[in-house]
């Protein structure tokens, strides 16, 4: 025997709940069913478990999606200023960090418990340890699920079963699959803000610098570019800068790295061969980059080795390109094991951009990072989840 229920949420993540307690505010009947053991793993442990949740210049530029506009709707209707009054409501303390970026003063668990909170005051059920192995749609419209707990039957299901990004916590491909059978569109899947790995024999030559920051601007193929750190790592290049361009890479591309993005090489080295003449181009860029950068720089002669006076024009051209044009070309990318997001997913243009309900299929939703939107670093894709979300659960 079917339990029946008005809207039947799959994921128990940012998108499914924040969708699942509006739909309950509105006098619907929902239940929420997730595979996990815990509703909103991700969110606990996002942004180094403080959960960056939104940013303070959300703009629809920072979403990749293959319609432009399709972001439009939901992130005006659902803003970050309306996340931020749903927050202070329940009295969660936080604060700004660089570029805009809200984080919790004390844990992504505050987030989530807000979460539950509304969903227990909406009336929101959440059933957990739930695999799902069948859905259908009969004659009436009405969604028959299948599960390892019992059967339901519901008007309204809205997919929101995320990306693919960490497996370890629980990630699937279930929505992508949910979305084929309904005979919608997947757009190409791969990992986003992700770590770059690097050729076999720059791995050997970097791992020694592995720990090293430095703020840089990276510019991919295409002419995107970010100003922000770099990281070394042992096994490649991290940091918020590799993360953000790593979402608009193609394999086989080289990036390039602005070593001093807030300053020209070029004017500090007439600056000191004027004070310093005699001081080798080495000693003059260990000053400003860090020392054991510099000596791989020289390892690979790529740099003249002589003193300041001795530089001549083409040797200053060379420098130039080197330190504000580094050319590096990853092997690829550490992938679906550490991204934060999946790129590609649900095909927007099979989705209502305001209801984020299927053009083809009535009562069937897609919402959060099944679908074809991912944001930058920085809160964007939070507040995706939290929009799309919001916008389907006026409808369901
Ligand atoms: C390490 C890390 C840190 C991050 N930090 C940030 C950050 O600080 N700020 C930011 O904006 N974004 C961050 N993100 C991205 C952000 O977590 C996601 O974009 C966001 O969680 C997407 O929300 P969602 O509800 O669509 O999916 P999710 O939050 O992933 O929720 C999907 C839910 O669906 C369930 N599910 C999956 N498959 C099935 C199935 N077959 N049956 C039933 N249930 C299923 C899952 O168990 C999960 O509960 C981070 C991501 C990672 C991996």
């Amino acid at each position: 025997m079917s339990q029946d229920r008005d809207v039947i949420v799959i994921g128990a993540g940012a998108a499914g709940l924040m969708c699942a307690y509006n739909a309950g505010y509105r006098g619907r009947d929902v239940l929420v069913l997730d595979n996990a053991k815990k509703a909103g793993r991700k969110v606990l442990i996002s942004g180094g478990g403080r959960c960056n949740f939104t940013n303070n210049n959300i703009d629809t530029k920072a979403f990749i999606c293959n319609n432009s506009h399709f972001v439009k709707s939901a992130l005006s209707r659902f803003t970050a200023w309306d996340f931020i009054d749903l927050i202070e409501r329940h009295g969660v303390a936080f604060h700004e960090r660089d570029h805009g970026q809200l984080f919790c003063d004390d844990s992504a668990k505050d987030i989530v418990d807000m979460l539950h909170t509304e969903c227990e005051w909406a009336g929101v059920k959440i059933q957990l340890r739930t695999d799902i192995l069948s859905i259908d749609k009969d004659a009436e419209g009405l969604f028959h699920l299948t599960t390892n707990q019992g059967d339901y039957r519901c008007k309204s299901l809205v997919v929101a079963t995320g990306g693919l990004s960490m497996p370890k916590l629980g990630a699937t491909p279930y929505g992508y699959k949910v979305a084929q059978q309904f005979g919608l569109d997947i757009v190409e899947t791969k990992a986003g803000l992700v770590p770059f790995t690097l050729h076999k024999e720059d791995k050997e030559k970097y791992a020694e610098l592995s720990g090293i920051s430095l703020p840089v601007r990276i510019t991919t193929a295409d002419g995107t570019s970010f100003q922000e750190a770099l990281l070394f790592t042992h096994r490649g290049l991290s940091g918020p800068s590799v993360l953000q361009v790593s979402s608009y890479w193609n394999p086989g591309e080289a990036i390039s790295i602005d070593l001093l993005p807030d300053a020209s090489i070029l004017t500090i080295l007439q600056s000191l061969t004027e004070s310093h003449p005699n001081q080798a181009l080495k000693t003059a860029l260990s000053q400003v980059l860090p020392k054991r950068l510099v000596a791989i720089f020289y390892q690979d002669e790529l740099l003249p080795d002589c003193s300041l006076k001795q530089l001549m024009h083409k040797d200053l051209a060379a420098i130039e390109i080197q330190i504000h044009q580094w050319q590096v070309k990853p092997n690829g990318t550490e992938g679906y094991r550490t991204a934060e997001v999946t790129l590609g997913g649900v095909d927007t243009d099979a989705l209502s951009s305001k209801t984020m309900e299927a053009k083809s299929v009535s009562g069937l939703y897609f919402i959060g990072e099944v679908v074809d939107v991912s944001g930058w670093l920085g809160g964007y894709n939070f507040q995706w989840a939290w929009s799309s979300g919001w916008s389907a659960g006026q409808f369901v």
